[in-house]
């Protein structure tokens, strides 16, 4: 997987990158980050890349020529999906990450200061994803967030006991809680069905805790959950714990 990123501060995507499973992801060329500054591209004998918006307001808006030349020199994958960072976008989700990670490359703009002239994004044909309803001032840590979810879902990059298919959000539901060492701590006891060494118990434990979690924390979730095609295993405890 090859991200390709542009940003006024490709630094901060670099750097971030340069930690944990992230780090080892890029050491093992399980995927390849390729931060593009827009303002190597500008034609501004300042090399400006920002400038003031028609009809007045606050800010500066960041310019068409740098940006669009800086992804014109992007080597396009077949594969390939491009991804602007703006809070006005697509919500992202796991299921979005779990379709950009079937990608070969996914090109990503970052935004800074007011946000793009609006032909960035009409002439860039990249799909808008935000990562929540707030506003950041720019799209360096929001690219980071789907890097890094992108990038933990590559073949390889997790430890089978890291594995991905456990995790909240996978198949629509929240994980079921953890415990490690000690077995009592400040009165607290890991529950007896953990330490009973049962796999078919711990199994159904473990599932039944999801659907709890899930109905408890995101109501919505397990709404919709309940809505998809369950397997025999799921009906059952459902059925036995008066959940369907
Ligand atoms: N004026 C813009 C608006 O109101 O829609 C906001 C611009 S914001 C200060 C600057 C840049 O940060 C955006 O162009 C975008 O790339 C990034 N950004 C800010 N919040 C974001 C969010 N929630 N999700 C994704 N990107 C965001």
């Amino acid at each position: 997987m090859r991200f390709d990123v542009l940003s006024l501060f490709p630094d901060t995507i670099t750097s971030a990158c340069n930690f944990s499973i992230i780090k080892r992801a890029l050491t093992e060329n399980k995927i390849e980050i390729n931060a593009i500054n827009p303002r190597d591209f500008s034609l501004d004998k300042h090399k400006k890349v920002d400038d003031t918006p028609y009809g007045g307001g606050a800010g500066m808006l960041l310019s068409c020529q740098p940006y669009l030349d800086a992804l014109k020199s992007i080597e396009k994958k077949e594969n390939s999906a491009a991804i602007i960072m703006s809070p006005q976008g697509k919500t992202f989700n796991q299921e979005m990450a779990k379709e950009f990670a079937a990608k070969e490359q996914i090109i990503i703009i970052c935004g800074h200061y007011e946000g793009f002239d609006e032909r960035i994004i009409e002439k860039s044909e990249a799909i808008e994803v935000s990562i929540g309803d707030f506003v950041l001032t720019g799209g360096e840590f929001p690219a980071l967030c789907i890097i890094d979810s992108i990038t933990r879902l590559q073949k390889g990059v997790l430890g089978d006991d890291e594995s991905a298919e456990y995790d909240s959000h996978y198949d629509g539901l929240l994980e079921h809680p953890h415990y490690t060492k000690p077995r009592e701590y400040d009165g607290l006891t890991v529950p007896e069905v953990l330490v009973s060494g049962h796999h078919e118990n711990i199994k159904e434990w473990r599932r039944l805790q999801q659907f709890l979690v899930t109905k408890k924390k995101r109501p919505d979730l397990f709404e919709k959950f309940l809505k998809t095609k369950l397997s025999d295993f799921d009906k059952m405890i459902l059925k036995k714990n008066n959940l369907f």
